[in-house]
């Protein structure tokens, strides 16, 4: 069902920002408590039509199918270090995204709870998520299922068994 939802979900949001564009910078600062993206009105316009447009390639329609009511935080299968290269901010491309020195970046709604309610608080997701964004630094574990042996198994008992020292 979310497969054919998703979408139409995701187009229709879409369609809304682009409609409320102008009142984005205070809708930003408000929701966000940044006055900049106020004040810095035209700017913060520019880089929110490059944000809708990088929207539209992808991570709306992942929100809507994947993460929305599913996903808030990294699996635990999900190992590594975030190391600021900004690939998954849309690959840099997210209004939200500042400069922290010359190659890395940080995120400006970082102490937002709602940002922890999009697609970020669950970045990476999984295998798919990592590679989209060709993410340096996270990879995903393989699950190995654990088998218990029980006594009244005797060859998995003897399995299971440390070996004697000699
Ligand atoms: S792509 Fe990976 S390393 Fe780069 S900012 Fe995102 S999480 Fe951090």
């Amino acid at each position: 069902m979310r497969k054919f939802v998703a979408p139409a979900v995701a187009q229709v949001y879409l369609a809304t920002l682009w409609l409320f564009l102008p009142l984005m910078p205070l809708f930003a600062s408000i929701l966000f408590r940044r006055v900049k993206y106020l004040r810095e009105y035209q700017g913060t316009l520019k880089k929110m039509r490059v944000h809708i447009a990088a929207l539209r390639e992808g991570p709306a329609q992942h929100y809507f199918h994947d993460v929305m009511g599913r996903a808030s935080v990294v699996p635990q299968e999900v190992h590594g270090q975030c190391v600021q290269c900004g690939n998954c901010c849309m690959d840099r491309r997210c209004v939200f995204l500042e400069t922290a020195d010359e190659v890395t970046y940080q995120c400006g709604i970082y102490h937002s709870p709602f940002r922890k309610l999009s697609n970020c608080g669950s970045f990476p997701l999984n295998q798919w998520d990592i590679e989209r964004y060709a993410c340096p630094s996270y990879t995903v574990s393989a699950v190995i299922p654990i088998r218990l042996h029980t006594a009244s198994n005797q060859n998995d008992a003897q399995v299971s068994e440390p070996l004697p020292i000699r």
